[in-house]
């Protein structure tokens, strides 16, 4: 791709627009980017920008912008259908995202992670798995370093792990992945996707250019996730935490296993009871990782080594206290319904779960007989408190806690020894906090503050 003298417009100034800005300068592209937010919303980005040469458009979009361009690259947190790249598509100028513009450059072998929930945590094990195994491994990605900052460490022996969300694979057009995962497809961000068809045809994009040499590692439990096989030319292979598949990793008995080619007797990898990390999701995670890392040419006996030492990933079931008998448990990255699920379910009962936050036209009544099961009180927080009480009125005791801090203070004086208080809001943060990172580190200052 040759990007001297172009024109690119980079749409959207988060941190991959940002990367993305100046990696295209670097390579002596002509470069303008536009947001929508203020100058003053800018103010710690722009002189940066300014000192390399790009040009800035706040304030909103011009439509002629847009038009001067010879490429478009928009950041994951742009909708694709904002008027504006809604008509340059129309008019045939090429519209990629970010992570479309740092594959084109960047070297070596991608492995790609996607799903609904559990990316980060099977991102960071499989990039700890290739570490340990000697790999030389960038990790990046949805998981923080935007992909376009790899690309400059990385040479023809790299083995790039990434985490890519629905939202970047929207904007693919030859991402290629050598091995990629899909760990599952639950309902999520519909707000921005219209509907559950939508989003589980963005997820499948991810082996859209994969090829006969390549692999697919699929979840075999979990229906929209198997529908993937179909659209793709790769090698697949299955996990699954209940039944022995014909390729891939499984769970039997006590054990994981794996099957590197149909027909071929299991391989055991690790006992059950080496992984560290708390729930029966983890495991799913786990068996792709295993599976991934299998495939990439890792023994099994190193697999195991790092699987048995990995702690897990801080907001994601993380353990923060245990006060007079009560456990306290940080899952602030449970931002949606299921992931909220899968947190209560790894728990055997007692729970003071708090729930809400910013709604994402979400379903709590799904939750309804697993937290009737478990869950002794929920204590309701945030924007999206009134609808989670209407959904789940009836079902569970509730409490209106209004605030984080209400919420932790009711919680622990209402759990006796052997409960378990647990930060599982089934919503995003943007409606009390920063993010979902600060949402987590707030509830662990008020549980440590707890006497
Ligand atoms: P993602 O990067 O996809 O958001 P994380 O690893 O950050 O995934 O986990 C997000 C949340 O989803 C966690 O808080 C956890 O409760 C839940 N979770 C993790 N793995 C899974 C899984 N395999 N299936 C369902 N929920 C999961």
């Amino acid at each position: 791709m040759e990007l001297k003298n172009k024109r690119v417009l980079v749409v959207g100034l988060g941190k991959s627009g940002l990367s993305s800005a100046l990696f295209l300068r670097a390579q002596g592209a002509q470069v303008t980017v536009s947001d929508t937010r203020s100058a003053e919303a800018l103010a710690k980005e722009i002189p940066a920008l300014l000192d390399a040469g790009i040009m800035v458009e706040s304030g909103g979009h011009g439509l002629l912008t847009f038009r001067r361009q010879d490429l478009i690259v928009v950041s994951p947190g742009v909708p694709m259908d904002t008027p504006e790249v809604k008509q340059v598509k129309a008019f045939g100028l090429p519209v990629i995202g970010e992570l479309e513009l740092a594959s084109r450059f960047l070297q070596g072998k991608v492995v790609a992670i996607t799903g609904s929930n559990g990316k980060t945590t099977t991102t960071t094990l499989l990039g700890k798995i290739f570490e340990d195994g000697g790999m030389s491994t960038l990790v990046g990605g949805n998981i923080g370093l935007p992909v376009i900052d790899l690309v400059a460490k990385s040479t023809a022996d790299t083995v790039s792990v990434l985490e890519v969300s629905s939202f970047q694979l929207e904007t693919i057009e030859e991402f290629h992945p050598w091995i990629s995962v899909v760990l599952n497809i639950t309902p999520d961000h519909l707000d921005r996707h219209g509907s559950f068809e939508n989003y589980a045809a963005a997820k499948a994009r991810i082996t859209e250019r994969q090829e006969a040499s390549d692999f697919l590692v699929l979840n075999g439990e979990d229906k929209p996730t198997q529908m993937v096989a179909a659209k793709t030319r790769a090698q697949i292979y299955w996990f699954s935490p209940r039944r022995p598949v014909k390729q891939g990793a499984f769970v039997h008995g006590e054990s994981i296993f794996f099957v590197a080619k149909e027909g071929d007797k299991p391989e055991p990898v690790m006992p059950v009871a080496e992984i560290r990390l708390k729930g029966a999701h983890n495991v799913e995670n786990v068996l792709a990782a295993v599976c991934a890392a299998r495939l990439a040419g890792i023994s099994a006996e190193k697999i195991r080594a790092s699987v048995a030492e990995f702690k897990g990933v801080e907001h994601r079931l993380e353990f923060v206290r245990l006060l007079r008998g009560v456990e306290f448990y940080n899952d602030s990255k449970a931002t949606n319904v299921d992931a909220a699920m899968k947190a209560v379910a790894s728990f055997a009962g007692g729970i003071h779960l708090i729930l809400g936050g910013k709604d994402k036209n979400s379903d709590y009544g799904a939750m309804a007989d697993l937290l009737k099961e478990r869950v002794k009180i929920v204590y309701t927080i945030g924007s999206a408190a009134e609808k989670i009480e209407r959904q789940l009125q009836g079902v569970v005791k509730i409490v209106s806690a209004e605030t984080m801090q209400a919420a932790v203070a009711e919680a622990s004086k209402g759990a006796v020894a052997g409960d378990v208080v647990l930060l599982a809001p089934a919503c995003s943060s943007f409606d009390q906090f920063e993010n979902y990172e600060h949402r987590g580190q707030v509830f662990r200052q008020l549980v440590n503050e707890l006497s």
